[in-house]
């Protein structure tokens, strides 16, 4: 891929680069499922689509191993390769795909600006916001150091490979309880790692974990290491931190699965774009369109529920057709 192109001075678009604005029919942000599938639609579309990839180039399926729940990949795939196939896909079709990282927005007028880098302002007619959403992580450094090899922040996407086993899941919300029932069907045991000594989750989903029996939670516990020669072993906990009682203790785990919340990637917009109050933009349901008319969501960072690479794919092409139809009506 060519990320920088070399600067022909003759050109009147090479002029435009460098004064550090340009005009164009649909901007992509994010080079996610959402995004590539978005730049295939738009491309197809004769949108010229012009894609940013911001700092995580592939997006978050680089950070894994096997995928082997996107359909079309029987014997599975590993998340960088399919993120290069969707990256050709998008490219074969004539999308622009840049490196850049969007730093402001501004979307209180007709034609939308978007900043990248700080230095180059992109005017578009339609923006497609395809900035996913982040895992939050403990921040200890075994965290990284058994990326991929035990630790996941994703039970419905690694869930499979613990099969049998014994694993942990960190965290007392909603997501927490939700990924350790969802394991509890499919691992041998599954603690909970509770901070504090009540779930935030909501009761519903509390009884649900109190009534499978092969789930056991520990309360007052904070996990602070992780073991293991070629993969997690185990884990190093306290229990009562600071207070009278407090100890530490190792259990032994296969997989270690955080679920302490994600962060949505929407803070360069939401001065304009409408959110929940947890950060996820707000799109009309059943449709990608934001509250500006000609500004789009798709994927993770608009999801807070599925957070999957198919739903986000999926969600991609309802922007791209959203914004064709939205861009068709205008100028009809
Ligand atoms: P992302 O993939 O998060 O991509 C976001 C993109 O936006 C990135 O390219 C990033 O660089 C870009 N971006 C962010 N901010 C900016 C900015 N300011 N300017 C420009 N660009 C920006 N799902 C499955 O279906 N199956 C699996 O097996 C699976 N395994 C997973 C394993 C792991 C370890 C993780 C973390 C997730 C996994 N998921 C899996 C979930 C899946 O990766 C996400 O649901 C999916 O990637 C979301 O796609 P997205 O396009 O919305 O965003
Ligand atoms: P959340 O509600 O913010 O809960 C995060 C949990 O992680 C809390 O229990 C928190 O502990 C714990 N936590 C945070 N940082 C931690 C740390 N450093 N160490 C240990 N524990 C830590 O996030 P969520 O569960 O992802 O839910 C997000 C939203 O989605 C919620 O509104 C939720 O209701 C919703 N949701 C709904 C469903 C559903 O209805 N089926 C499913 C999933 C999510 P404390 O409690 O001590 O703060």
């Amino acid at each position: 891929m060519e990320i920088f192109k070399p600067l022909d001075l003759s050109s009147d678009s090479q002029k435009a680069e460098i004064v550090n604005t340009e005009k164009v029919r649909c901007l992509i942000i994010g080079s996610g499922p959402a995004g590539y599938t978005a730049a295939i639609y738009a491309a197809r579309a004769n949108l010229s689509p012009v894609l940013y990839t911001g700092l995580q180039m592939g997006g978050q399926l680089t950070t894994t191993t096997e995928v082997e729940n996107f359909p079309g990949y029987p014997d599975g795939i590993t998340g960088p390769e399919m993120m290069e196939q969707l990256r050709k896909q998008a490219e074969r079709f004539g999308t622009d795909i840049r490196f850049g990282i969007a730093t402001k927005s501004d979307f209180s007028g007709s034609i939308h600006k978007v900043t990248f880098d700080e230095t180059k302002v992109v005017e578009a007619e339609t923006v497609i916001i395809a900035t996913g959403a982040t895992a939050k992580y403990l921040g200890i450094e075994a965290e990284s150091k058994y990326a991929g090899m035990g630790v996941s922040a994703c039970a419905t996407c690694d869930g499979f490979f613990y099969r049998g086993k014994d694993v942990a899941v960190v965290g007392g919300g909603d997501t927490a309880a939700e990924e350790a029932t969802y394991l509890a069907g499919l691992c041998r045991k599954v603690y909970l790692i509770v901070r504090r000594d009540v779930l935030r989750a909501s009761k519903a989903m509390q009884q649900r974990v109190f009534n499978t029996p092969n789930i056991e939670v520990l309360w007052e516990h904070q996990a602070i290491d992780l073991y293991g020669e070629n993969g997690v072993e185990g884990m190093e906990l306290v229990r009562k931190k600071g207070k009278p009682g407090e100890e530490t203790i190792r259990i032994a785990v296969d997989g270690f699965f955080l679920a302490i919340g994600h962060t949505p990637n929407s803070d360069v917009f939401r001065d304009f774009v409408e959110t929940s109050e947890t950060g996820y933009i707000r799109t009309i349901p059943g449709t990608a369109r934001t509250n500006i008319p000609g500004v789009f969501a798709a994927g993770d960072v608009q999801d807070p529920v599925y957070r999957q690479a198919v739903t986000a794919a999926g969600s991609g092409c309802m922007a791209a057709i959203d914004a064709e139809r939205y861009l068709s009506e205008k100028y009809s």
